[in-house]
């Protein structure tokens, strides 16, 4: 019922795309989404919501969206990418930092 009635208050694109998202790239990769379908986003990485093409689109969570227009980056894979650089460099720094207190 509840999921009903959140699809009708959706456009119509929007829910094709969700459709395209969920049948193409969540039934596929199942085990790497954690939240049920309706927890995450659908991230257009060319910006163009018309854009419906399986490899424009991301499946994320609202922090990796929020995150990923934050950082304009181009999607998921560049947000994960970024997450790996940074965390290496903090924890250098930390070390770094350590290093010359002893
Ligand atoms: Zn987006």
């Amino acid at each position: 019922m509840l999921v009903t009635s959140y699809m009708r208050l959706m456009s119509k694109n929007k829910r094709d795309v969700r459709q395209i998202a969920y049948k193409k790239i969540y039934l596929v990769d199942k085990e790497d989404y954690s939240l049920p379908f309706e927890g995450y986003d659908i991230h257009h990485k060319d910006r163009d919501k018309d854009n419906k093409a399986v490899d424009n689109l991301d499946i994320v969570t609202r922090d990796e969206h929020k995150q990923i227009h934050n950082l304009g980056l181009r999607g998921k894979k560049e947000l994960c990418e970024y997450l790996h650089r940074e965390q290496k460099s903090l924890i250098s720094r930390e070390e770094f930092v350590k290093l010359k207190w002893i």
